[in-house]
C-alpha cells in the first residue's frame, strides 16, 4: 500500500485501509487512473482500490468529510468516462472479484468490481449463464445498474431482469442488502438507475441453462445496407426468442477469422446469438437469409457463450478513442432506412460502428414501471460510436456520431439506453427514465440526499 500523499488530501481518515490507496505522485499512477475510453483524462487526487465493503464505507466517509467529488468505478468501460473524475476520490472495486457459482440453486454472486468475461467463464463452466452485453471486458457494475442489453436480451432479458439481490454501502456508510424483501424500493431503483443509491460490493443473478450458442456474424456488402435494413426490420420482431440479432455496420478487420479478400471492407451484418442447436438456429435465420442476396460472410458455428462475448474483444482494447451517441428507437421506415444506409457508408474509420440491439422477446415480458429502464416497447437500442486508436481522428469519429444520430433522432422513440450515452444534460437523463424519473428522485432523496453519488447519469434527490 502506497503512503503517499497527494496534494489536497490527508490520508489520515483511512487509517485500518486494506486495499491500494494511489496518489499523483505514487509509482502507477497513469496507469491506475486509465480508463477504457482513452478520450477521457482526468486525474483524481486519491484511487482507493477497495478491498472489502469497510474500504468502500471508509473511503466514502473520507471524500464526504472532506467535501470532495466521489466517482466510482467498477469495470471502467463507461463511455463518458463516469468512472473517474478530476480532482476527487475514486472508489476503484477492481479488486473485489469474487465469483461464486452456485449450479443447485442456479445463481452467481459476483463482486462489484468483476469484469464479465470472467462471470461467462465461470458460469459456462457448468452449461449456465446470466444476460449481459457483447463485449467480455465490460464491467458488470455499471452494465448492470444501467440495464444490460446484450446476446442473451430477447431469451432471457435484461441483466437488470435477472438480478436477484445486491449488497450496497449507503452514502452514509451503512451496508445494506436489497432485494424484493429487503430494501424494495432501493432494489427497484438499482435496476436501472445506475450508480445514484449507493456501491454495490456485490451482485446476485439467477442463471439459465445455456449450453453452446450457435452464432456470430452474417456480413453484406455495406452498398446492400438499406435492403439488408429493411429486410432486417421485417424479420426480428417475428423470430423466435432463442434467436438474438443485432444489425450492425462495421469494416472488417484485417486479420483472421475474416477471408482475407474481405479484409477492410465496409460492411453491413448481423451478430447473431441463438440459443440453442445448429438446426434450430439455421431454420430461425432462413425467413431472413432466404430473402437476401448471398451474404460476403456467413461466420456462424457452435461455440461457448463466453467465446462469443469476447469476439469483439481484440478489435476494441482499451485505450482508444470513442465517441458515442443512443437512442431508443420503436420503428424504422423507409427514411430512416436510407439515413442508415448512408451513414453506413461514410463510416469514417476501421473501428467505428453502429449496432441495434433488439429490446423485444422477453425484455418486453417486463412492464414499464416494474423497473425504472422504461423503455420495455422500444424495439431496438441503437448506438452511433465513432472508434478510433488515433486521439488526432477525435473530431472526425464526433462529428460522424452525432450527424448519424441528429439525423435520425426524429425517427427515435425520445430517450437512450443511459450505459450509451455521453454526458448530455439532464433532459435527456429524464428523457430516458420517462415516467419513472419522479420515483427514482423520491428514492434518491431517501438513500442518497446530499447526491453524493452524482458522477452518474444523474438522478437529482427530490426535495
Ligand atoms: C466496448 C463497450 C461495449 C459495450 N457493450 C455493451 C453491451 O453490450 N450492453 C450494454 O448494456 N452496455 C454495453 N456497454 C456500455 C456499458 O454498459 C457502460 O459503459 C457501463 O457504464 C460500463 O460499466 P463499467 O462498470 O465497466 O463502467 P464504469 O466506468 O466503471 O462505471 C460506469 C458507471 O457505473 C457506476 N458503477 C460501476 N460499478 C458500480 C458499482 N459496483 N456500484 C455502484 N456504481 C457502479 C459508476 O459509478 C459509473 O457511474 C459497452 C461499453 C463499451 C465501452
Amino acid at each position: 500500500m502506497s503512503l503517499s500523499t497527494p496534494p489536497g488530501t490527508s490520508r489520515e481518515g483511512l487509517t485500518g485501509f486494506e486495499g491500494q490507496l494511489i496518489g499523483p505522485e505514487d509509482a502507477g499512477y497513469d496507469e491506475a487512473r486509465a480508463v477504457y475510453n482513452g478520450m477521457i483524462d482526468k486525474r483524481p487526487a486519491l484511487i482507493a482500490r477497495c478491498a472489502t465493503p469497510a474500504d468502500v464505507a471508509r473511503t466514502i466517509g473520507f471524500a464526504r468529510e472532506r467535501d470532495l467529488l466521489l466517482a466510482v468505478r467498477g469495470g471502467g468501460h463507461n463511455g463518458a468516462g463516469l468512472g473517474t473524475c478530476d480532482d476527487g476520490v475514486v472508489i476503484d472495486l477492481s479488486l473485489m472479484r469474487d465469483i461464486q457459482v452456485d449450479p443447485e440453486a442456479r445463481t452467481v454472486r459476483v463482486g462489484g468490481g468483476c469484469t464479465w468475461g470472467e462471470v461467462d467463464r465461470a458460469t459456462g463452466e457448468h452449461g449456465l449463464a446470466t444476460p449481459s452485453g457483447i463485449i467480455s471486458t465490460t464491467g458488470v457494475g455499471g452494465l448492470t445498474l444501467g440495464g444490460g442489453l446484450g446476446h442473451l436480451t430477447r431469451r432471457f432479458g435484461l441483466a437488470i431482469d435477472n438480478l436477484l439481490e445486491a449488497e450496497l454501502v449507503l452514502a452514509d456508510g451503512e451496508r445494506v442488502r436489497a432485494s424484493a424483501d429487503e430494501h424494495p424500493e432501493l432494489f427497484w431503483a438499482i435496476r436501472g438507475g445506475g450508480g445514484n443509491f449507493g456501491v454495490v460490493t456485490s451482485f446476485l443473478f439467477r442463471l439459465h441453462e445455456v449450453g453452446d450458442i450457435f452464432g456470430g456474424p452474417t456480413f453484406w456488402p455495406v452498398e446492400d445496407g438499406a435492403e439488408v435494413l429493411a429486410a432486417y426490420r421485417e424479420f426480428l420482431p417475428g423470430a423466435p426468442r432463442e434467436l438474438n440479432g443485432f444489425f450492425a455496420f462495421h469494416t472488417v478487420p484485417p486479420g483472421p477469422p475474416f477471408p482475407e479478400e474481405i479484409h477492410g471492407r465496409k460492411v453491413c451484418g448481423v451478430v447473431w446469438c441463438y440459443v440453442g442447436d445448429e438446426a434450430a438456429a439455421t431454420a430461425a435465420m432462413a425467413p431472413l437469409l432466404d430473402i437476401l442476396p448471398e451474404p460476403l460472410m456467413h461466420g456462424v458455428q457452435s461455440m461457448p457463450h463466453h467465446a462469443l462475448q469476447s469476439a469483439f474483444d481484440g478489435l476494441y482494447p482499451a485505450g482508444d478513442q470513442w465517441y458515442w451517441r443512443a437512442d431508443f428507437v420503436n420503428e424504422i421506415p423507409d427514411e430512416a432506412v436510407e439515413i442508415h444506409a448512408r451513414f453506413g457508408q461514410e463510416m469514417p474509420t476501421l473501428k467505428s460502428t453502429m449496432h441495434l440491439y433488439p429490446i423485444d422477446g422477453a425484455a418486453h415480458d417486463v412492464a414499464p414501471a416494474d423497473t425504472p429502464w422504461s423503455y420495455r416497447d422500444a424495439r431496438w437500442g441503437a448506438v452511433f460510436a465513432g472508434v478510433d486508436p488515433d486521439a488526432a481522428n477525435v473530431s472526425q469519429i464526433r462529428k460522424w456520431s452525432i450527424g448519424y444520430h441528429e439525423a435520425l433522432h426524429p425517427y427515435s422513440a425520445g430517450g437512450a439506453y443511459v450505459n450509451m450515452m455521453m454526458e448530455e444534460g439532464q433532459e435527456r437523463i429524464r428523457a430516458s427514465y420517462r415516467g419513472n424519473y419522479e420515483r427514482l428522485a423520491r428514492i434518491k432523496a431517501t438513500y442518497d440526499p446530499a447526491n453524493t453519488f452524482r458522477v452518474n447519469q444523474n438522478i437529482q434527490p427530490a426535495t
